[in-house]
C-alpha cells in the first residue's frame, strides 16, 4: 500500500498548519504514523489521495450514521445551496429542526443550535451556572466534552480532587471550579456532593463514553446522578454528542430511562456538516438571551445547509425505527466475531459494544472507567492498527477511539474486517 501522495501533502501541510492537521487525532501520531489524506468517501468506504480504498470505521468520528454521501440525505441540497449558504436571520428549517429534537428527546422543551459539540457543552455549562447561581461543575475522568477551558481537565492525585488543566493555556483559576470524578463510581460522586454539593451547578456526563475507547455507563450510576443532582439543586447534563440519535431515536433517556435537565448534541444531528445544539427544560432555557440574561450567540448557528442535512438525517431516523436494530445487529456481529478471533488465538482482550459502537481494548478484565483502560498495551495496539490499515480497514488512529458503524456497512464489509482482525492480531502478537 503506497502513501506517496499523502506523504507529499503532509510535507506541504506542516508548513502552514500546526502538525499539518486541523484536529490533533488526524495526525496519526498515537499510532506512530503520518496522516492519510482523503480524496472521497462513498457508503462504508473511503479512498485516500493515493487511490487506496478502506472500509471506514471513523465515519467522521460519528456523524455519518448512513455512511458517506448517502443519496437520500443529500438529495435536494443543491437547491438549498443555490438559495444561499447563510443569512444571519432565522429560517423555517431551524424551527423544524428544533421541533424534531424536542419531540424526540424526553425532558427537553427548547433547544439552541450552535456549530460544534464544543460550543454546545461550553454553552450548556454557562446556562447551568447562570440558572443555579453556582460555579462548580463535575465531570468524569476519560469523558471528553470538547476543548473549552473548563472541560480540559483531568483529576489530580487522590480520588476526591479538584481538576488540573490538561493543556497549557488553561488557567488554574478557571479549572478550580471543575471537580473530576471516576466514571461509574457512585461512591466517589456521593463523597464529592457531601463536600461540595451546595456549590455544584451541574454534573456533565457521557452516558456511554466514546472517548476512552468505549466504556458504557451503568444504568444505576446514571440513576444515582439523577438522584443526587436533584437533591442538591444541581443540573444533570447529558453530553449526547456521540450518543444522541445513535443509541436510539430517543437517545439516552429512552435507552437508560434517565431524564437529564439538559442535553448537548453534535455529530449525528449535522449528518457531516458543522453542527451542535444544547437544550433543556423550558425554565432553564428561558434564561438564555434574548429571553434572559445568559449570553450566547453564533454567526453561523442554525446554518441553513447544516440544518438541511441535519433535518434529513433526523427525519430518516424517525421514519425508519428499524435502523437502530439493524445497526445493533451489525455491531454485535462484529463484536462477537472479534471475540471469536480472540478465543481462537488464545488472547484475553476485552471487547465492548453498545448499539452501533464497538471497541477492542488491548487489555483484559472489566472496563468501567478510565482506570481500567489506561494500561492498555499501546505497542501491541499500534502493530495491530498498522496491520489493519494494510488490509484496508481504517479505524480511529488511537486505542482510545471506538469503531463507528453505519447502515452502509454490509455483512461483507464486516466479514472482511473480521478476517483482517484475525490476521492483524496474529501479527501484533507474533502468533
Ligand atoms: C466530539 C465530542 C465533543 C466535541 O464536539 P466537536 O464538534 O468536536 O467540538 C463533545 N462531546 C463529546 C462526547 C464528543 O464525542
Amino acid at each position: 500500500m503506497q502513501h506517496t501522495k499523502s506523504k507529499a501533502l503532509y510535507e506541504e501541510a506542516v508548513k502552514y498548519i500546526p502538525g499539518g492537521v486541523n484536529s490533533p487525532v488526524r495526525a496519526f501520531k498515537a499510532v506512530g504514523m503520518e496522516p492519510i489524506f482523503i480524496e472521497k468517501g462513498e457508503g462504508s468506504k473511503i479512498t485516500d489521495v493515493d487511490g487506496n480504498t478502506y472500509i471506514d470505521y471513523i465515519c467522521s468520528w460519528g456523524p455519518l450514521l448512513f455512511g458517506h454521501g448517502s443519496p437520500d440525505i443529500l438529495e435536494g441540497i443543491q437547491e438549498q445551496l443555490l438559495k444561499g449558504t447563510s443569512y444571519g436571520a432565522p429560517t423555517a428549517i431551524e424551527v423544524e429542526m428544533a421541533k424534531l429534537i424536542v419531540e424526540a428527546y424526553e425532558g427537553i422543551d427548547e433547544v439552541r443550535m450552535v456549530s460544534s459539540g464544543t460550543e454546545a457543552t461550553m454553552s450548556a455549562l454557562r446556562v447551568a451556572r447562570g440558572y443555579t447561581g453556582k460555579n462548580k461543575i463535575v465531570k468524569f475522568e476519560g469523558c471528553y466534552h470538547g476543548h473549552s477551558d473548563a472541560l480540559l481537565v483531568k483529576s489530580g492525585s487522590g480520588t476526591l480532587t479538584f481538576g488540573v488543566p490538561t493543556s497549557p493555556g488553561v488557567p488554574a483559576d478557571v479549572v478550580k471550579h471543575t471537580l473530576v470524578c471516576e466514571y461509574n463510581n457512585q461512591e466517589a460522586v456521593k463523597a464529592l456532593f457531601e463536600e461540595h454539593g451546595e456549590d455544584i451547578a451541574c454534573v456533565i456526563v457521557e452516558t456511554v463514553s466514546g472517548n476512552m475507547g468505549l466504556v458504557p455507563g451503568k444504568k444505576e450510576f446514571l440513576e444515582y446522578l439523577r438522584e443526587v443532582t436533584k437533591a442538591y439543586n444541581s443540573l444533570l447534563i447529558f453530553d449526547e454528542v456521540i450518543t444522541g440519535f445513535r443509541l436510539g431515536y430517543g437517545s439516552s433517556p429512552e435507552y437508560f430511562g434517565v431524564v437529564p435537565d439538559m442535553a448537548c448534541f453534535g455529530k449525528i444531528i449535522g449528518g457531516g456538516l458543522p453542527v451542535g445544539a444544547y437544550g433543556g427544560r423550558k425554565d432553564i432555557m428561558e434564561i438564555v438571551s434574548p429571553c434572559g440574561p445568559v449570553y450566547q450567540a453564533g454567526t453561523l448557528s442554525g446554518n441553513p445547509l447544516a440544518m438541511y442535512v441535519g433535518k434529513k438525517t433526523l427525519e430518516k431516523l424517525k421514519n425508519n425505527p428499524g435502523i437502530y436494530k439493524e445497526l445493533e445487529q451489525k455491531a454485535s456481529y462484529l463484536a462477537q466475531g472479534i471475540r471469536n478471533n480472540l478465543k481462537a488465538l488464545d488472547l484475553e482482550l476485552t471487547v465492548t459494544q453498545v448499539g452501533s459502537l464497538v471497541c477492542l481494548f488491548f487489555t483484559s478484565g472489566k472496563i468501567e472507567s478510565y482506570e481500567d483502560v489506561k494500561d492498555c498495551d499501546l505497542e501491541k495496539f499500534n502493530k495491530y492498527y498498522k496491520a489493519m490499515l494494510e488490509r484496508g480497514i481504517l479505524m480511529g488512529p488511537a486505542q482510545f477511539e471506538a469503531l463507528f458503524l453505519s447502515t452502509a456497512h454490509t455483512k461483507e464489509d464486516l466479514d472482511v474486517t473480521l478476517k483482517a482482525n484475525y490476521e492483524a492480531l496474529k501479527v501484533a502478537y507474533n502468533k
